[in-house]
């Protein structure tokens, strides 16, 4: 992939801090929507390009009415298949239409218009395929590849974009990326399985988190399946401790390590028991009553906060506390906020709007 990072190509920093996802299902195909000179596509005319990608982030942080923190694609791509980082990996787009929508998909538009460049070029189709395995083998997409019209009402990305996703999103030499179904399968031998389970109450799989995923791995490490590990193992399960796990159910005389396959590296019960000589299980809690957004106003005191406090110092969110001798206290304050926030950006169902504000599902998850 020809990638051109954010410094190269002069980008201007984010107006707020973006938002962070951990995967999406996958990537969205836009245009833009604009005229776009046919000079651009000129093979000698890439040096146009940086200017091109920074005209296009002055123009998103000048639109009032979005109030965009950065340009919201997350990836554009030149005439000359060139991937221009725009939010980069594991940031949420702002380009989809709406709120889901950005939670749902990564955006990835080509330097094409609605006027004057209109068709891509072989090599940009090309970098859009670059920008969809980027995003799937760094930023944790699914295999989902769409047009920005998919469910939302938009020319988005016009008639010649949006037939190349249709056929499948192909290279211009007719093989991979295509959109494969959804949620894995067994295309490619090398693809790691990034899909959870959960056993007996606890998650185990990419992404999960917890004492219980680092037990697995310490259990990996002492059985001297542990050789994929390059810091930890952790409490974040990684793509190492699915290596790890699948090197372990080879052991056992499982096969195949393609996703949704028996050595996948995905714990199952029986590979996790004898791996453990138990099946750790969640201690059941009892999650007091959502108490109603309105026990959370900045400045405010409210029983309810103590509670929520408890949480963050149990489950260890308390760095913006860190110097005040905390106590756990009934006042919403701006530090319990950003405690909060930090919390919120740890759990993944919870990560695509991190503000801080403990809604119910917050609220549940950090007490349970
Ligand atoms: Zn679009
Ligand atoms: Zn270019």
């Amino acid at each position: 992939m020809k990638l051109v990072a954010r410094a190269q190509w002069g980008a201007r920093p984010s107006r707020y801090a973006l938002a962070y996802i951990a995967g999406t299902q996958g990537v969205k195909i836009h245009y833009e929507g604009a005229y776009v000179p046919k000079s651009l596509a000129a093979p000698d005319a890439h040096s146009a390009c940086a200017g091109h990608m920074r005209d296009i982030q002055a123009s998103h942080l000048a639109n009032t009415k979005e109030n965009y923190s950065d340009i919201a694609y997350n990836a554009v791509v030149c005439p000359h298949g060139y991937v221009f980082e725009g939010r980069g990996i594991h940031r949420k787009t702002g380009a989809n239409g709406n709120q889901p929508l950005n939670a749902k998909d990564y955006a990835v538009c080509a330097m094409v218009g609605s006027s004057g460049l209109v068709q891509p070029t072989a090599d940009q189709l090309d970098g859009l395929a670059d920008a969809i395995e980027w995003f799937r083998e760094d930023g944790a997409a699914g295999r989902e590849v769409l047009g920005h019209r998919d469910g939302y009402a938009t020319a988005c990305p016009g008639e010649p974009l949006y037939a190349w996703v249709k056929a499948g999103a192909h290279r211009s030499d007719g093989k991979t990326p295509g959109t494969g179904g959804s949620g894995g399968g067994s295309t490619g031998g090398s693809q790691i399985a990034r899909y959870r389970v959960t056993i007996n109450g606890l998650a185990y799989g990419y992404g999960a988190v917890g004492d219980h995923v680092t037990a697995v791995g310490q259990a990996l490490v002492a059985r001297g399946f542990g050789k994929h590990y390059r810091s930890g193992p952790g409490r974040e399960w990684t793509d190492a401790d699915t290596e790890c796990f699948s090197d372990f159910q080879r052991s056992l005389g499982y096969t195949g390590t393609a996703p949704h396959q028996d050595a996948d590296g995905v714990p199952g019960e029986v590979s996790l028991h004898k791996l453990l000589g138990h099946l750790p299980g969640k201690t059941p809690v009892k999650v007091p009553p959502y108490p109603g957004r309105a026990a959370f106003v900045l400045g405010k005191a409210n029983p309810a906060v103590t509670v929520l406090d408890r949480g963050l110092v149990r489950k260890g969110f308390t760095r913006h506390h860190a110097d005040k001798a905390y106590t756990p206290g009934p006042m919403f304050s701006e530090n319990t906020r950003l405690n909060v926030a930090d919390f919120q950006r740890s759990v993944p169902a919870l990560a695509g709007d991190p503000d801080g504000s403990p809604g119910p599902e917050t609220w549940r998850l950090l007490l349970s």
